[in-house]
């Protein structure tokens, strides 16, 4: 009965705070008194909520003169000018940092883009140095860092433990080891998890609480929101749907088995493909290029790649019967045929009324975008569940 009446005002307090936060999220800056109003609370009950928030970092005041006319009022905002939060992406080949306002927009001008190191120490001293650099703002406090990498990821230990495309970080915690380091928080998810968030958080998954995200960069993986939540698994590993053995006997895949359908589809597939024909190295990026201007004839490999992207779309569809389905890949930039025809292969296998229901787009939010979303969902809802952290 007394810890009931202790936690109690905490407990509003944080809700008071998340209603704050939430109605700053979708109707962007407003005064005091709007909130007020919106909210439906007291203001005094607003202003505590606001105080606490500003303590944190996470919102900022400024005048209204400078957006609207009239007598000027304070109005907040998500901090854009006073703080910041980094943005990680770890890949296979390379890896890319950014800054990001706690809105969510990115820095204009703060990415960095460098060659994915051989071994995790190295990949933690790089990290560090890129982060310092993109702290050096003055008078911009750095809240934290959200993480996103390829691979099987213990949702309780936050441990890499099996990444077939990048192997240097089984058995690792970069999300703990770069918290410690950086001294500052920082949340590790799964990429495509994090390409969700970026979905939910820029694109128009806002919408929808049943999408999937199929990512055929790299390698090939699925993010699945079904009923308003991630879907994660119970150790944190669904989704890994270019595991899933496709062809007997087939190639080896960097998980250790074989035949698996992201030895079959996915942009390296399709980079790998053309080098194989061509006999030299070919990136997805020049291929697109170099196809657009008519320099190389594509058809063979799209033929070859597109039906078992379809079977991944039409296993998507079957399993989730989802709303929206978006895929990731550098291959619809050759045009809108690459879409089309995916579409199309699938309507032929997905079940008829699954089919129906889903709208098959290409995503819109990015990895980076997914990390900065991944860390500011992190930071508002640590202030709903109490400070406590991921990492
Ligand atoms: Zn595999």
């Amino acid at each position: 009965m007394s810890m009931l009446t202790a936690v109690q005002p905490q407990l509003l307090s944080q809700i008071n705070e998340r209603s704050v936060l939430r109605l700053l999220q979708t109707n962007g800056p407003c005064s005091r008194a709007e909130m007020t109003r919106q909210i439906g609370a007291t203001a005094p009950t607003v202003s505590k909520a606001v105080a606490s928030l500003l303590r944190s970092g996470l919102l900022e005041e400024f005048d209204a003169a400078e957006t609207g006319r009239g007598r000027p009022a304070r109005r907040l905002r998500l901090a854009t000018k006073t703080a910041q939060v980094l943005g990680l992406v770890i890949d296979a080949g390379t890896c890319r940092i950014v800054s990001a306002c706690l809105d969510g927009r990115l820095h204009a001008t703060s990415g960095i883009t460098f060659r994915t190191p051989d071994s995790y120490d190295k990949l933690l001293s790089q990290v560090c140095d890129y982060a310092a650099a993109l702290r050096e703002r003055a008078g911009v406090r750095t809240l934290g860092m959200g993480i996103c990498m390829p691979g099987l990821i213990d949702s309780r230990t936050q441990k890499g433990l099996l990444s077939p495309n990048l192997p240097l970080t089984d058995g690792h915690s970069p999300g703990i080891d770069l918290s410690e380091r950086l001294g500052l928080q920082t949340v590790l998810v799964h990429e495509c998890q994090g390409l969700c968030l970026a979905e939910r958080h820029f694109g128009d998954a806002a919408e929808t609480d049943n999408f999937v995200i199929l990512d055929a960069t790299v390698g090939l993986g699925l993010g699945a929101f079904s009923g308003g939540r991630m879907q994660v698994g119970s150790g944190g590993y669904a989704g890994e749907i270019g595991h899933i053995p496709v062809v007997p006997d087939g190639l080896e895949c960097g998980c250790g088995r074989r035949g698996c359908l992201e030895t079959m589809a996915s942009d390296s597939v399709f980079s790998r493909l053309l080098s194989q024909r061509l006999n030299r190295p070919c990136a997805v990026e020049d291929i697109v290029e170099q196809a657009r201007a008519g320099e190389i004839d594509i058809s063979e490999e799209l033929d070859s790649v597109i039906p078992y992207l379809s079977t991944a779309v039409t296993m998507a569809i079957n399993l989730f019967n989802p709303e929206r389905l978006y895929v990731c890949s550098k291959l619809f930039d050759l045009g809108d045929h690459v879409l089309a025809r995916l579409i199309e292969q699938t309507e032929a296998r997905a079940l008829r009324p699954s089919f129906n229901d889903c709208r098959i787009t290409r995503a819109r939010g990015s990895k980076p975008e997914g990390a900065v979303a991944a860390i500011i969902e992190h930071l508002t809802m640590s202030r709903v569940h109490g400070n406590e952290q991921l990492t």
